[in-house]
């Protein structure tokens, strides 16, 4: 029988029924607690597969509840597929690990931002991405949205301002066998126009209006996905489409919140 509860941690099923925790004893339990969370589970890479594929149901009922804004009730296969593969806890700083499937935006350092898997998941989708696409990304981050980009088409650039972050993204990317992805450092206002058009351009931060350089690197039949609207005030995704006739048509899809667009533009 459990023992009644009387404000004491106790070790139930107890070896010896009635023993309680001493102060030393909640001590060992509470590291116990952390460092399986901490070093156990992430070495485990089993208990994050699970996290993650919980994270992905999450954003699939999201998804669907905020289908009456963005038009979309679910994801594509490709999207999912990626959503499931691309292993989140590498991109977040180690101590952040155990947090790295709430379908929550993480600090990544100097100020910035990994994104909502929601965000990454809808923006990817909204992309109408196909297999043998080039895409350009603004604002590189932790390389999170690269991966995901990276596991659906067949090249990806990616430009960040930060140069640690750039740098850091760079070699996780590397390291994690994305060779597709290409990071360079610089204000991505101006995109990247050596390797330019491009199949769909993608900006991680908040900017007060599209870059006409981005446009201009955007292939007919393009699409771009942006966060337009200034910094702590209402912003709103946006899906930018060139048309074949080189026309522009923009429509919002929901209200988001994103870091600003940095740079001397
Ligand atoms: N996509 C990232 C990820 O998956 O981790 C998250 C991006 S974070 C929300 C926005 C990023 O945009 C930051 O890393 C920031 O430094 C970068 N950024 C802001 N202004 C930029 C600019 N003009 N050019 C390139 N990167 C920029």
């Amino acid at each position: 029988m459990q023992p009644p509860f009387d404000g004491k941690i106790w070790f139930w099923p107890a070896p010896v029924p009635g023993i309680c925790f001493n102060e030393i004893m909640k001590r060992h339990f509470a590291l116990g607690v952390f460092l399986y969370f901490c070093c156990v589970l992430p070495s485990q890479g089993g208990g994050f597969d699970m996290l993650r594929q919980n994270m992905v149901e999450e954003v699939l009922a999201e998804v669907a509840a905020s289908s009456p804004y963005s038009g979309r009730d679910t994801l594509s296969p490709a999207v999912i597929t990626a959503m499931k593969k691309v292993e989140r806890h590498h991109f977040v700083p180690t101590w952040l690990a155990m947090f790295a499937y709430l379908n929550r935006p993480l600090p990544i350092g100097y100020g910035q931002t990994i994104s909502q898997p929601l965000i990454v998941a809808l923006m990817t989708d909204l992309l109408q991405l196909k297999e043998g696409d080039k895409v350009l990304e603004i604002g590189t981050g932790s390389g999170y949205q690269a991966a995901v980009l990276a596991e659906i088409v067949k090249s990806v650039y990616s430009i960040e301002i930060i140069e640690p972050l750039g740098k850091e993204a760079a070699e996780r990317l590397k390291s994690l066998g994305y060779s597709n992805v290409e990071v360079r450092l610089g204000d991505g206002y101006y995109g990247w126009p050596e390797t330019a058009p491009f199949d769909a351009i993608i900006v991680t931060a908040a900017a007060s209006h599209v870059p006409p350089p981005l446009l201009k690197q955007l292939k007919p039949g393009g699409r771009m996905l942006i966060p337009l609207g200034a910094h702590f005030m209402t912003q709103y995704l946006m899906v930018v489409e060139k048309q074949t006739d080189g026309s522009v048509t923009s429509r919002q899809i929901v209200p988001v919140s994103f870091v600003p667009l940095t740079g001397g533009h």
